[in-house]
C-alpha cells in the first residue's frame, strides 16, 4: 500500500479483485505466499512514461504526457485500450490494466493485460492537432508495442479517427504493416461485427443466464439505459429475442416507450444526426420524454445498464427489487454502485458485472487480431456465431467458479475467481518472472 499510496484508484481495484477471491486465496495459501504470485500479479511487467510534443494550430508547441503499462502477458500478448482523458495519470492506467488482466482471461482467448493513453483532451481540437499529437505519441509508444507484443485498442477519447492516425505512423516508422491496433476501419483490418459486439455479447450472456434459470428471453420486457454504441445493439440484439425494450437514456433525459423503443428511429437519431432524445419523442408518438434520469422506475423483468460508471444507485435497486426485475446485467463498466450491487444480490436478483457481461467488445478484438494474423476477413455471421460462443462460455466459466467455491449465483464473485485462476495457473506454469 505504501508502495502504490499516490494510486488511489489502482489500490482500490487491488482492494476490491483480491477480497472477492479470498475463497481461492485461501484455498492456496501456502503455494502463493511461496511463489509470491499475489505481489507479482499486482506488479506491472512493464510501465512506460514518455513526452509527447506537438504544434497545436498557432504554432505554439504543447506538451502531454503519454503511458502504456504492460500488466501481464502470462496468457497472451498486452491487450487494452488507449484513454485520451485530461484526468489520464499513473494511477488510472494501472487501475484500468489490472482490471483488464481478468477481463481478457474471461474470454477465454489468448490476450494478456495492458492500458495507456495520455492527459491530452481531444476535445475542441482540430483533426490537424489531433493528428499531430497521435502522431508523436506512436513516434514513441511504436518502440514498445506490435502485434506479437503488445496490440492496444481504443477507449475514451480514442476513437476510428485516433486509431487511423496511429495506425498511418507505426506503418510508417516501424514499416511493418501488422495487427498493432484493433478498432481499425474496415477499409484496412478492421472487424465486421465489432460495432455490434458489446450490446450483442451482453444479450448473448443474458440468455444464457435467463436458460440457466429455466426462462427465455421471449416476451420480457427490458429496461436500458444509454443510447450509445453499447445501449443501441443491445436494443436491437434483446428485440431480435423477442424480448421487448422500453426505456433508453442519455445524459439529459430518458424514453419511455410502452410500445418497444424504435431501434431505427434511435439510430437515425444519435448514429445519424447525433441529436438529442427529444427528437426521438418527436417522431414517435407512443414515446414520452422525461428530462433527467429515471429509467430504472419502470417495471421490468431485466435492467441493462449501458450508459456509464455510477447510473445505477441504490435507491434505483430498491425500484428494481420492488417491480420484481430478476436479471442485471452490465452492459457499461461500473454503472451500478457497490450498495446497489449489493442490494440486488440479497435480495436475489442474478447480477452479473460488467467484468463478463460487456467482455464481448475486447474478446471481438482478440478476434480482429486473429483475422489480421490469418490476413483474411471473416463475413459478419462468422464473428456473430464467435461472439456467441465466447458469451455463452463466460458465463458457464463465472457460474461454475462461483460455485465450486460455495458462492453459487455471485457471478460477481465467479467472474474474478475464474478470470484470475486462468493468468495464476499459467504464471506458476512459466516460473518465476
Ligand atoms: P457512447 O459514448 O457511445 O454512449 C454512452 C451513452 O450513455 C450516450 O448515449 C450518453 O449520452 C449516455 N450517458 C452518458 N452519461 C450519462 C448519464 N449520466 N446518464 C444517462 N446517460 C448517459 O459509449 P459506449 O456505448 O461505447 O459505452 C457505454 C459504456 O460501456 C461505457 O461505460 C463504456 O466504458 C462501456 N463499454 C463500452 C464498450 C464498447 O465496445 N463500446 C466495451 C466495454 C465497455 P450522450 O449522448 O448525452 O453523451
Amino acid at each position: 500500500k505504501e508502495k502504490n499510496a499516490n494510486e488511489p484508484e489502482f489500490l482500490q481495484a487491488v482492494e476490491e479483485v483480491l477480497n472477492s477471491l479470498r475463497p481461492v486465496i485461501d484455498a492456496n495459501e501456502d503455494k502463493y505466499r511461496r511463489e509470491a504470485l499475489l505481489e507479482r500479479i499486482c506488479e506491472p511487467e512493464r510501465q512506460f512514461k514518455f513526452r509527447v510534443p506537438w504544434v497545436d494550430d498557432k504554432g505554439q508547441v504543447q506538451v502531454n504526457t503519454g503511458y502504456r503499462v504492460q500488466f501481464n502477458s502470462a496468457i497472451g500478448p498486452y491487450k487494452g485500450g488507449l484513454r485520451l482523458h485530461p484526468s489520464v495519470n499513473i494511477g488510472i492506467i494501472k487501475f484500468l490494466g489490472f482490471e483488464q488482466i481478468f477481463k481478457n482471461s474471461l474470454t477465454g482467448l489468448p490476450i494478456g493485460g495492458g492500458k495507456g493513453g495520455s492527459d491530452f483532451d481531444p476535445k475542441g481540437k482540430s483533426d490537424r492537432e489531433v493528428m499531430a499529437f497521435c502522431q508523436s505519441f506512436m513516434t514513441e509508444l511504436c518502440k514498445y508495442i506490435g502485434a506479437d507484443t503488445d496490440v492496444p485498442a481504443g477507449d475514451i477519447g480514442t476513437g476510428a479517427r485516433e486509431i487511423g492516425y496511429m495506425f498511418g505512423q507505426y506503418k510508417r516508422i516501424r514499416r511493418l504493416y501488422e495487427g498493432v491496433l484493433t478498432g481499425k476501419g474496415l477499409t484496412y483490418g478492421g472487424s465486421l461485427a465489432r460495432t455490434e459486439a458489446t450490446g450483442y455479447g451482453l444479450l448473448y450472456l443474458t440468455q444464457e443466464l435467463m436458460k440457466d434459470h429455466g426462462e427465455s428471453m421471449e416476451g420480457k420486457t427490458v429496461v436500458v439505459s444509454g443510447a450509445g454504441n453499447v445501449a443501441i445493439y443491445a436494443i436491437q440484439k434483446a428485440h431480435q429475442m423477442g424480448a421487448k425494450v422500453v426505456t433508453c437514456s442519455d445524459s439529459t433525459g430518458w424514453i419511455y416507450d410502452p410500445e418497444g423503443i424504435d431501434v431505427d428511429l434511435l439510430k437515425e437519431v444519435k448514429e445519424v444526426k447525433r441529436a438529442r432524445l427529444t427528437e426521438y419523442a418527436a417522431a414517435r408518438p407512443s414515446a414520452e420524454y422525461h428530462e433527467g434520469r429515471g429509467v430504472w422506475q419502470i417495471k421490468c423483468d431485466i435492467a441493462l445498464p449501458c450508459a456509464t460508471q455510477n447510473e445505477l444507485l441504490i435507491d434505483d435497486a430498491k425500484q428494481l427489487v420492488a417491480n420484481g426485475c430478476k436479471a442485471v446485467c452490465e452492459g457499461a463498466n461500473m454503472p451500478t454502485t457497490i450498495d446497489a450491487t449489493e442490494y440486488l444480490q440479497e435480495n436475489g436478483v442474478w447480477f452479473v458485472g460488467g467484468k463478463a457481461a460487456n467482455a464481448g467488445g475486447v474478446a471481438t478484438s482478440a478476434l480482429e487480431m486473429s483475422q489480421n494474423s490469418e490476413r483474411l476477413s471473416w463475413t459478419f455471421e462468422e464473428v456473430d456465431a464467435k461472439l456467441q460462443t465466447i458469451m455463452v462460455n463466460i458465463y458457464r466459466n463465472i457460474s461454475d467458479a462461483a460455485k465450486r467455491y460455495g458462492f453459487e449465483g455471485n457471478y460477481v464473485v465467479g467472474a474474478n475467481i475464474a478470470g484470475f485462476e486462468k493468468v495464476a495457473e499459467a504464471m506458476e506454469a512459466q516460473g518465476v518472472c
